[in-house]
């Protein structure tokens, strides 16, 4: 029998009462590995309850000391890296190394809070008049919650969890239905790190689930990753209910490649950010956009690249693709691919009805490329999510940086080139809230904000870095006088 998870309540795990739940699968073999349980409102209840109460002492706590269960947690993180890496290659399909670099990136952001005594300083000035000084200081919220994709199940939890916690509020998680093991595992270590009880909150589920956080008037502001669909409605529902939201939702993100580019490291970087993660990450490069004589010798060494791409089961040594995340997902894409095809585009190596030696069964669409996407076909604007790479060709920079601007999405846009005032030109005009020049993942630090733009995001506040401190603490404004102080002579 598979395990069947439990929620995280008060300091303690909870089986669900949920009549419903769904079987969490390992995308390269099919295998079943758990059962996840579709949580009702009255257990989001519960958790907003246990969570409430832990805020009357835990936002009393001084900063110093709430962070000290967040560097017992980066031990913790450390020490269990690997099995953490493969537990996420097995439900969510990456290899252990993209696996292993995710929870290296959750762990930056652990790290980052670890500096919320300073990060979360207020300001003042003294004698705004004779006698009166203003101060400004930063208040936690109260019962933050988080709701994440499949695509990072390690990563993505931390982009909110050590800021919320760390600036005094408490923490509901509502991790992704279709990886929520690699979640249940994390809760483990962050029951031995120290947190008090009811700060921190698993709830797991799908949409009723969210609904419930949506809709609770205790829960005051939500953090969202998914695709743009869902990061509207959510933004949407919060608001309308009084919360803070930020929502990050999903993208199409451009690559320009001028003729001055370093063609081998050009392709080498495009082809790692292109297929990497199986295309199912929120910075994979999804259309290539040559200028000029870049065309031929990109195209060539893409397809070469493409073709050559070792495509298996993560675990398994010297695998650089693993599988997408479903069936139904496999079946969008390639049903995407043939909708590319019908558009006008040429598909220069087709990923289609393939498959891997001993995982007949996978979810697996190997590298493609379409050539020559027409720019106004549905395709050139669709959100993909799999291993797909489009070309796009433009004679000049002023054309390719105008289809770059086209794009609904802002999550991305990156140029190759070796020429100074070309990149410069490319990072002032873009439109798009995180540029890469010459990189081909241009995911920001923990210390700096995930900027995405346009569709690719619905809020003011991003994810990490100052942006969640303020995200998760609101200002309080004091103007002071003492009148012994203030009726002295001088
Ligand atoms: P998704 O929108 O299907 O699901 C995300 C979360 O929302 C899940 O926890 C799910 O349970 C919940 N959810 C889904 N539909 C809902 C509904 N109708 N009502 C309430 N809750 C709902 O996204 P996904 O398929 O898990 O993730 C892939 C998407 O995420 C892609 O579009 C990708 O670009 C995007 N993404 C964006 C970023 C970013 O930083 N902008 C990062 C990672 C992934």
């Amino acid at each position: 029998m598979p395990e069947r998870l439990q929620n995280y309540i008060n300091g303690s795990w909870a089986p669900s009462s949920a009549t419903e739940s769904l079987n969490v699968i390992n995308p390269a073999s099919a295998a079943v590995l758990a059962e996840v349980p579709l949580s009702p409102a009255a257990e989001v209840a519960k958790a907003v309850d246990a969570a409430s109460a832990a805020f009357v002492t835990w936002r009393r706590t001084p900063a110093g000391e709430r962070i000290q269960p967040l560097f017992k947690l980066k031990m913790l993180l450390e020490e269990n890296i690997d099995s953490l890496a493969r537990t996420i290659t097995n439900e969510c399909g990456k290899t252990l190394g993209e696996a292993t670099g995710e929870m290296r990136r959750a762990i930056e952001n652990v790290e980052m809070a670890c500096g919320i005594p300073s990060l979360m300083q207020g300001r003042n000035n003294e004698d705004i008049a004779p006698g009166i000084d203003e101060h400004m200081i930063r208040q936690p919220l109260g019962v933050v919650a988080a709701i994440t994709p499949f695509n990072f199940p390690g990563m993505i939890p931390f982009w909110f969890l050590p800021y919320a916690v760390a600036t005094g509020n408490c923490f509901i998680l509502k991790p992704s239905e279709r990886v929520p093991v690699t979640s249940a595992r994390m809760f483990e270590l962050l029951e031995k790190a120290g947190f008090p009880k009811g700060v921190l909150q698993m709830v797991h589920g799908g949409r009723d689930t969210v609904n419930a956080l949506l809709d609770h008037p205790e829960v005051r502001a939500i953090s969202f990753v998914g695709s743009t669909a869902t990061a509207r409605y959510i933004y949407s529902r919060a608001s309308a209910n009084g919360k803070r939201a930020q929502c990050q939702g999903g993208a199409k993100n451009p690559v320009v490649i001028m003729p001055d580019a370093d063609m081998d490291m050009t392709t080498r970087i495009l082809a790692d950010s292109a297929f990497g993660c199986a295309g199912q990450r929120c910075l994979a490069a999804s259309v290539a956009i040559t200028v000029g004589d870049a065309r031929g010798p990109l195209t060539d060494q893409m397809a070469a690249i493409a073709q050559n791409r070792k495509v298996g089961y993560g675990l398994d040594s010297g695998v650089e693709m693993g599988p997408v995340i479903s069936a139904e997902s496999k079946s969008r894409i390639e049903s995407l691919i043939a909708k590319g095809e019908h558009e006008g585009a040429r598909v220069l190596v087709d990923g289609r009805n393939r498959t891997v030696s001993g995982y007949h069964d996978g979810y697996f669409v190997f590298p493609t490329i379409l050539d020559a996407v027409p720019p106004t076909s549905e395709i050139a604007g669709t959100e993909i999510f799999g291993p797909v790479l489009s070309l796009m060709h433009a004679s000049t920079i002023d054309e390719a940086i105008a289809l770059v601007n086209a794009r609904a999405y802002g999550n991305m846009a990156c140029i190759f080139t070796t020429d100074g005032a070309n990149a410069r030109r490319f990072r002032y005009e873009v439109s798009a809230g995180n540029v890469g020049i010459n990189v081909g993942v241009a995911a920001p630090m923990a210390y700096f904000p995930f900027s995405g733009w346009g569709e690719s995001f619905f809020g003011d506040l991003h994810a990490q870095a100052d942006h969640g401190v303020e995200f998760y603490t609101q200002t309080k404004v004091i103007v002071e006088r003492w009148p012994r102080d203030w009726s002295r002579k001088f």
